[in-house]
């Protein structure tokens, strides 16, 4: 089995949990909300975090999280993705990007589509502050455990179709608490785990 590393999702959760995590040597968390991670990120600074954003990118925030955050999931815009690349600090190292891919093409859930991914891979490499590692992408919720893995196996070929490219990209942004299994089956190489982890949400919007 590959090595699978565990995204800690944290919005919604308190300081005293996410402090608990740190102690037990969890070191990545992911946010959704811009203004509650700046507030964490602020108040965690002593701590050795590495902070990624999941959540939907507005543009008027695209400054706040290329300056804040290690890792931008949710890439599915050009217009995007150029504004995260202009804001991103000189002097820090580039943005870790995941292009986020609608695989279950429903209108309410937000990434590109299939066919759209490469156009958009080409341009988000040509970005000198931009890093992409990879696909992400949160498919239709369902419990049935062959939908699951049929969509996951979906974002893994779209992967190794880019690797075939000549895309150098090690980072597979696939499976949530109620899917990681499959998501892991079908080659996750990070899960993105919230309420299984640190239990039920507060609403902190
Ligand atoms: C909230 C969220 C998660 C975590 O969901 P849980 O069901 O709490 O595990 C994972 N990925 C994204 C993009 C999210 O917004």
């Amino acid at each position: 089995m590959h090595d699978v590393e565990l995204l800690a999702v944290s919005k919604g959760q308190s300081l005293e949990k996410m402090l608990e995590a740190i102690k037990a040597g969890q070191r990545s968390f992911g946010e959704s909300y811009v203004q509650e991670a700046l507030d964490k990120i602020e108040r965690l600074s002593a701590f050795d975090v590495n902070w990624h954003f999941i959540g939907r990118i507005q543009s008027n925030k695209t400054r706040d999280i290329a300056t804040h955050f290690d890792w931008v999931h949710s890439v599915a815009r050009a217009d995007i993705a150029q504004r995260l690349n202009q804001h991103r600090g000189q002097q820090q190292a580039p943005l870790n990007v995941c292009l986020q891919v609608n695989i279950s093409e429903e209108a309410s859930k937000s990434g590109v589509v299939l066919h759209d991914v490469l156009p958009l891979a080409r341009l988000i490499v040509s970005l000198p502050h931009l890093k992409l590692r990879g696909l992400m992408a949160i498919p239709a919720q369902t419990d049935c455990v062959d939908q699951q893995l049929i969509a996951y196996k979906t974002l893994y070929d779209a992967q190794q179709l880019l690797i075939k490219q000549g895309f150098q990209l090690d980072t597979l942004s696939m499976g949530l608490s109620r899917d990681f299994k499959a998501a892991i089956l079908a080659g996750s190489t990070m899960v993105r785990i919230g309420t299984r982890l640190f239990g039920p949400r507060v609403d902190a919007r």
